[in-house]
């Protein structure tokens, strides 16, 4: 037995002899130098079990699902703290409904957004960087198709690239959510009739000054094919009851580029994002459509955690909190609308410790707790808060794919059958 060997069971025995701050102390001075972990096997090929929901009985016209990437209980308590301390309170903490949700995919603890969002979209577990398609390749059918057989208009929004991970899952089918060329064509093909977000670049030909590396000029497509918004001007000034599909991207990769500061003032907000695809749905209502759904995503909650930035998160999460107060009030007054607020990891392993050793006092240090400059995802849970028909199966311990089965049972959709689509 070497000099660690032996140091770990009398730490253990003197932590359990001693206890209290003392010990953590002392420890806490051994941890500094080198960070505390323990690495573990852990059991993840075991079904995932079903968790058991509700019928609804005045099921949801529609829905609204707003994703916080990288926003786990953490990301929001410190939101909380800076915007009015412990006892301040965020928009989706007046939701009278909460629960957890597990965040694995089928081949890691730790997810990426690709897997979870895949998750949320289709209700099945698969590999990291999939989109639309289980582990063995196999195409499935997602929340927007589902819906478009049953009467439904869907519209996907985000802050990052419209390609990204989050948005792609729920209309795009590739092995890697970084094939842009494959999901850009997806999404052009796909039943969504709205998209909003960044990344006009993906749709570009490099000769054109765009990242497509298959030549196709899939920009000019959207302009012929598609009523193509490139600002936050042409978004507002909308003629609503206009034929045709929205494509809205706003800039050249992701909304608020540093890298692009001078195209900030042509970019939309979330929730005038969401905004806009909730208004559009008047259009396909006349159309003939039965509801609506809409996935709005705050996308660079995710990047603040992956650079540590701390001011990064508090915009990012202003910008999802406005979001939640347009959706809550459009369901307060519109009872057939559920709204939930969730997201697919954490990112950052993001702390909330007292200033000092002492738990006295008001100052309070946040932290991230993965590779210091370089965050991570972590394999916590994330939190859903739900509001409206349907709301009261998003409560106890959720499996991310039975956030999907949820969404299906507020709207009262079994799959077994077909309306038809309501879009042209
Ligand atoms: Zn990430």
């Amino acid at each position: 037995m070497n000099a660690k060997q032996i140091f770990i069971p009398l730490s253990l025995l003197l932590t359990g002899l001693i206890g209290g701050h003392f010990f953590s102390d002392l420890l806490g001075l051994q941890t500094k130098l080198e960070k505390d972990f323990n690495i573990k096997k852990i059991v993840l090929d075991i079904e995932v079990p079903k968790k058991e929901l509700k019928d609804i009985k005045n099921p949801a016209k529609n829905v609204i699902l707003l994703i916080g990437d990288g926003m786990s209980v953490s990301q929001i308590s410190v939101y909380r703290l800076l915007k009015g301390g412990p006892n301040h309170r965020v928009s989706f903490d007046r939701f009278p409904f909460s629960g957890i949700v597990l965040t694995h995919s089928e081949d890691a603890l730790i997810t990426d957004s690709a897997s979870s969002a895949t998750a949320y979209s289709t209700g099945q577990k698969t590999k990291n960087r999939y989109l639309g398609l289980d582990s063995k390749n196999n195409s499935l059918e997602n929340l927007t198709e589902t819906l478009d057989r049953y009467k439904f208009v869907s519209s996907l929004i985000a802050t990052s690239e419209i390609t990204h991970a989050t948005p792609a899952a729920f209309a795009s089918h590739v092995e890697s959510r970084w094939d842009t060329d494959q999901i850009s064509k997806d999404l052009v093909s796909s039943k969504v009739a709205t998209l909003l977000g960044g990344g006009r670049n993906v749709f570009n030909t490099e000769s054109n000054g765009g990242v497509r590396k298959d030549k196709e000029d899939l920009y000019e497509t959207l302009k012929s094919s598609t009523n193509l918004l490139t600002t936050k001007q042409g978004l507002m000034n909308f003629d609503l009851s206009k034929e045709g599909r929205v494509f809205g991207l706003f800039a050249d990769k992701h909304l608020r580029d540093i890298d692009d500061l001078s195209n900030h003032d042509k970019e939309p907000t979330l929730s005038e994002m969401l905004e806009f695809a909730i208004n559009r749905f008047d259009h396909y209502q006349k159309k003939g459509c039965e509801g609506f759904f809409i996935m709005a995503e705050g996308s660079q909650i995710d990047w603040s955690g992956h650079v540590n930035n701390l001011q990064y998160l508090e915009r990012e999460m202003d910008d999802l909190d406005n979001a939640v107060i347009l959706a809550y009030e459009y369901a307060m007054n519109n009872k057939d609308t559920l709204v939930i607020v969730t997201a697919d990891h954490e990112t950052g392993g993001l702390l909330i410790e007292s200033e000092g050793l002492s738990y006295t006092g008001d100052k309070v240090k946040f932290s991230y707790n993965t590779d210091i400059g370089k965050g991570n995802h972590t394999g916590v849970p994330v939190p859903v808060y739900a509001f409206g028909p349907g709301a009261e199966n998003f409560t106890g311990t959720l499996d991310n794919t039975d956030v999907y089965h949820a969404i299906l049972k507020s709207i009262g959709i079994d799959k077994s059958s077909s309306k038809g689509s309501c879009i042209e």
